[in-house]
């Protein structure tokens, strides 16, 4: 027998719960579907456990630097790796059983557990039940790739996944891949006492920040004892004994790493291989990402793709920003669009990176004429009050219209002061609007109107070391 709703979403990540609650206040009756844990990776894998750890991972960090704030100690740091991750569970935990039960109980919606696979364009299968919507949306996220590098069979891998298992120390982990979640990984883990060292195949880490960017972030974790090692090109692995070996063919240094673990953080892949997509008539592009236009409609009409599985983004807020998008579409009459919105985004090491909008070199590759600003955090007063002076922000401005197409902050508070930037780019304002605006004393936000009262014209090439 099939049951007959008016939406059936697949997933319970970062958009379907949300959906769920606007389409069944709207009235719709909803099926939706989890194969797995409840709240998808940002809740299990993702976002919510690895920035407790990192907030374990730091207060390892400041108790070791107790005496520099005249604190001190009584001894040694010991860091209790099951209490961290008992720390780490409960609060993953509450969140998952919090979004579980709050699905289980809202009215007009019911829950099935299970994988969901098409049968048709309006027919979705899970275990034996057979589900039948005129609107069906997926929601399925992505999962770590381990992509074909020479003698990864013969090792064991970890993934974030994985990851999040481990209740003792590494002796000295190994990540592969220099991008957020690797260096996320590798901060933390540093702190927490293993040796780290990060292997990347580019020649900078995070490739897709400005060059000023992503050197200062390298000297931030070399700091901290983190060997990074760039120009991997040719990354294999064997066993020595118990240990692992890396084979990374740097231009400089060893041509190899020995580890005890090795953490794979080289990218993700979309779940959409086992869904029957082709039954539904919903297009994938090359890498298996759902094809959607811009207000999130795939080939097949009356199928929606949210979330990670559709390729417009790889974070939780561009996920809950899609099924804002589809319920304003859908429920309010308004054409909200994925192109609406400015990229944004953070990186949580410490001190974090919070970005906005055009990088310096994407704004230089518009060949618009821009204005430049930058500072480092040593000449920001929170900053050297906390002993956080690690850092740099910089913001870029079209010389014309005078509005704001990029910035970065890395520093502290940076996750939280990007914002401030972030409002004014869609209240497409003049940069002058923050720069004429009184900011709290003392803050790193104070800093920023000072920072765009000394813009300098955007010169030909980057000048990489101007602000660190
Ligand atoms: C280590 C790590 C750290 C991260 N940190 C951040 C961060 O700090 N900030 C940030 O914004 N983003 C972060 N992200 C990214 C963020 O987690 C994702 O972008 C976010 O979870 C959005 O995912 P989603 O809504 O697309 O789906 P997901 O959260 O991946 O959920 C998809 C759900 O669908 C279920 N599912 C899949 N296939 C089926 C099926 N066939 N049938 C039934 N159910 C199915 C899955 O079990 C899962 O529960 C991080 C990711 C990782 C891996």
């Amino acid at each position: 027998m099939t049951t007959t709703y008016d939406a059936i979403i697949i997933g319970t990540g970062q958009a379907g719960p949300f959906l769920a609650r606007r389409l069944t206040t709207a009235g719709m009756k909803v099926a939706i579907i989890e194969r797995k844990l409840f709240g998808g990776t940002c809740v299990n894998t993702g976002c919510i456990p690895t920035k407790t750890m990192v907030a374990s991972a730091y207060a390892a960090h400041m108790v070791r630097r107790g005496a520099e704030f005249g604190v001190g100690t009584g001894g040694r740091v010991s860091v209790d790796m099951r209490r961290v991750k008992a720390r780490k569970d409960e609060v993953s935990g509450q969140s998952r059983t919090g979004l579980e039960s709050w699905l289980k109980q809202m009215e007009n919606c019911t829950v099935y557990e299970g994988h969901a696979r098409f049968d048709s364009p309006r027919e979705v299968s899970v275990r034996s039940e057979k589900l039948t919507a005129q609107r069906i949306f997926i929601n399925v996220g992505g999962r770590a790739t381990a992509p074909q590098m020479p003698g990864l069979e013969q090792v064991q891998y970890l993934t974030n996944s994985s990851m999040m298992n481990i209740d003792f120390l590494p002796g000295h982990l190994i990540v592969v891949g220099g991008s957020y979640i690797g260096l996320e990984f590798g901060q933390m883990f540093r702190r927490f006492g293993s040796e780290v060292t990060i292997v990347e195949m580019a020649e900078s880490l995070i490739q897709r920040e400005d060059e000023d960017v992503s050197s200062a972030i390298k000297e931030i974790l070399e700091r901290e004892g983190i060997n990074v090692r760039l120009n991997a090109k040719c990354i294999a692995f064997s066993r020595r004994g118990e240990d692992i070996v890396a084979h990374v063919d740097c231009i400089t240094g060893a041509p190899e790493v020995n580890g005890t673990h090795l953490l794979l953080a080289v990218g993700r892949r979309p779940n959409t291989d086992d869904l029957g997509l082709e039954k539904a008539g919903v297009s994938v592009d090359q890498r298996g990402y759902i094809v959607v236009d811009d207000q999130l409609r795939t080939s097949a009409p009356g199928i929606w793709a949210l979330g990670d599985c559709n390729g417009k983004g790889a974070f939780t807020h561009t996920s809950f920003n899609d099924a804002e998008i589809v319920a304003a579409n859908l429920l309010d009459n308004d054409p909200r669009r994925v192109s609406d919105r400015i990229s944004t985004y953070a990186l949580y090491i410490d001190p974090p990176l919070g970005r906005a909008g055009l990088t310096e070199a994407e704004v230089r590759k518009t060949g618009r004429s821009a204005l430049v600003g930058k500072r480092p955090m040593t000449r920001v007063g929170r900053a050297v009050e906390k002993g956080e002076t690690q850092g740099f922000m910089k913001i870029v401005v079209d010389a014309q219209t005078r509005e704001i197409l990029g910035a970065a902050i890395l520093g502290t508070g940076g996750d939280e002061v990007i914002h401030s930037i972030l409002d004014v780019m869609y209240a497409k304002a003049p940069y002058t609007v923050i720069q004429r605006a009184m900011h709290i004393h003392p803050t790193v936000s104070e800093l920023i109107p000072t920072m765009l009262g000394e813009l300098q014209p955007l010169s030909g090439k980057a000048d990489a070391k101007s602000a660190h």
